[in-house]
């Protein structure tokens, strides 16, 4: 992976006092990001893989879906991984009250400070849907950004890739494996979300 940018990019919030909403950073950098959502699949060999690649990946957890396999995540930590929120429960969030998504994305941000003494900066709505209540809710919860992701398509500096999880039976180290050589065929890098939100 690449150091850090010597400047962050300004990512822009619609309103002030709002998390901006991105999917692709704005850089010239060829960086794209690599991020996994809910937390379902615990395979030790993709520890194994973001320690030996040194690979900065993002991981998303829903509570619900961790259930009792926190200890994994920490392990992923443990080499470098950052882990942000995804909810307690998984919800379509544009459905439910202001109360009801600050308590999803409020009480997320609590179980994994409780888990790992660290608080998200980084939030990522179920099913990348979201209004006006889930960006003031997020706020409220010390989100610092909203983060969806570029659907497939060429790869442009910044985009936040979306790595799926074991789809078609595949392991989610095989998938990895497969978007990595992809991204190294059209001459990109991984680098760590983090270092540019
Ligand atoms: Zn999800």
């Amino acid at each position: 992976a690449p150091g850090p940018p010597g400047r962050r990019s300004a990512a822009r919030a619609a309103e002030p006092g709002l998390p901006p909403v991105v999917d692709r950073v704005p850089t010239r950098d060829k960086v794209v990001f690599l991020t996994f959502d809910d937390g379902a699949e615990k395979d030790p060999r993709f520890v194994d893989m973001v320690r030996e690649l040194r690979l900065p990946v993002s991981v998303f957890l829903t509570d619900s879906v961790v259930g009792p396999g926190y200890a994994h995540f920490g392990r992923l930590r443990a080499v470098g991984a950052s882990v942000q929120n995804h909810t307690l429960d998984h919800p379509y969030l544009p459905s439910l009250p202001y109360a009801g998504q600050r308590a999803e994305i409020c009480g997320q941000q609590e179980k994994i400070k409780q888990r790992f003494g660290i608080r998200p900066t980084l939030f990522r709505p179920p099913y990348g849907a979201y209004d006006d209540d889930t960006l003031r809710a997020a706020a409220a919860c010390g989100v610092a950004a909203i983060v969806l992701w570029r659907e497939a398509g060429p790869l442009r500096p910044g985009d936040i890739l979306h790595c799926p999880e074991g789809r078609g039976g595949a392991s989610l180290t095989r998938a990895t494996t497969d978007l990595l050589k992809r991204v190294q065929r059209a001459g990109f890098t991984v680098a760590r979300l983090e270092d540019y939100l």
